[in-house]
């Protein structure tokens, strides 16, 4: 089976399980772990920011974030698809104690008028916002990118309205590959940003948060309160460090196997946008074809390929990552052809 539900199936490869093997490690809670502490400097660096914490997933690294930049009672604003709106259990409200207005623009994005109408800041009658969370790239939207332009504008909005602002860039670097980028362009405009290790980069767990020095320091305290403080964590550190030296610069090669799905799919008359493949998402609209989600995985999966639902009816899709070689992708068209128009 071709397995494109998502790039959090890859597997650490041989020379990455070497690198955790290898390892020097020590009590991460005193700060003892040289490896986890090298991967925090190195990502702070990356991503613009003074500071970063280690954590164990992209969920808690978003969650920390809002509970560092809210108070009970506050409202945050995110987008309708994004995954702390949807994929994250209400965490905002469960942990933080805050009421969140979701957002539904087009392709992920949403502009500095919709952040500014959405600001209740000063009245008294509404709960006030104080925080804009903003996805890079933005998974339910088919892995779309944000220009630099356009999170320049929004988080000035926000600023300018008193909010404070959050990146869930947990595939910030599919974004800053597929436009060139270095990821501190992104990164450094936000309070703070998350960072995911098990998607794209290949990595078993593991994530980070990072902001400044002051905000990291009380978000170590809270990942001790929300319970992900670790021990060795170098094990898994040393899987991140390795997938930023070898891991970073191949997920062109996932985009291109992207967009060649795609054209394919496209080709053999299937409902697919390819001006919409940005990254390493393929958005297949089976509900077009008169298919209903649920069949129409059940009839990919038994010609071979893995494919997963998303946050609109009748919609699959297909992820590339360093699992799927070159080879897989036509296969996958064949697969998927065959699948879906029977
Ligand atoms: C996967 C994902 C997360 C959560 O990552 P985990 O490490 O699985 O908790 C957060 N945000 C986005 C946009 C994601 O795609």
């Amino acid at each position: 089976m071709i397995d494109l539900r998502s790039d959090t199936v890859t597997l650490p490869t041989a020379a990455m399980r070497r690198a955790m093997a290898e390892a020097d490690v020590g009590d991460e809670q005193r700060r003892e772990d040289p490896t986890v502490i090298a991967l925090e400097e190195r990502v702070a660096t990356m991503l613009g920011q003074e500071a970063a914490v280690f954590l164990p997933s992209a969920t808690m690294a978003n969650q920390i974030a809002i509970r560092l930049l809210t108070e009970p009672g506050d409202e945050i604003v995110a987008h309708a698809t994004s995954h702390i709106v949807l994929n994250e259990l209400a965490g905002a409200a469960v942990h933080s104690g805050v009421a969140t207005k979701p957002i539904a623009s087009a392709d992920g994005r949403l502009d500095a008028q919709e952040v500014r109408e959405a600001s209740t800041a000063g009245n008294l009658h509404q709960a006030p916002t104080r925080l804009l969370c903003v996805e890079n790239t933005h998974a339910n939207a088919g892995g779309r990118t944000w220009s630099v332009d356009d999170a320049r504008e929004v988080v000035a909005a926000a600023r300018s309205a008193g909010l404070a602002t959050h990146l869930d860039g947990a595939r910030l670097l599919n974004a800053t590959i597929a436009r060139q980028l270095a990821p501190k362009v992104y990164g450094a405009l936000f309070d703070t940003v998350t960072l995911c290790l098990s998607k794209g980069l290949g990595c078993p767990l593991g994530a980070l948060l990072a902001g400044s020095r002051e905000r990291m320091a009380i978000a170590r305290r809270l990942k001790h309160l929300f319970g992900g403080a670790l021990r060795q964590a170098g094990i898994v550190a040393a899987a991140g460090l390795y997938a930023l030296d070898h891991h970073v610069e191949r997920l062109a090669d996932d985009h291109a196997h992207a967009l060649r799905l795609a054209t394919g799919l496209r080709d053999a008359g299937l409902p697919v946008e390819t001006d919409h493949v940005e990254t390493n998402f393929v958005m297949i609209d089976a509900g077009r074809l008169g298919l209903q989600t649920g069949p129409a995985l059940a009839r990919c999966q038994a010609a071979g390929a893995g494919l997963s639902a998303t946050a609109t009816t009748g919609v699959l899709r297909a992820v590339t990552h360093l699992g799927v070689g070159p080879g897989s992708i036509d296969e996958a068209i064949e697969a998927i052809r065959a699948a879906l128009t029977r």
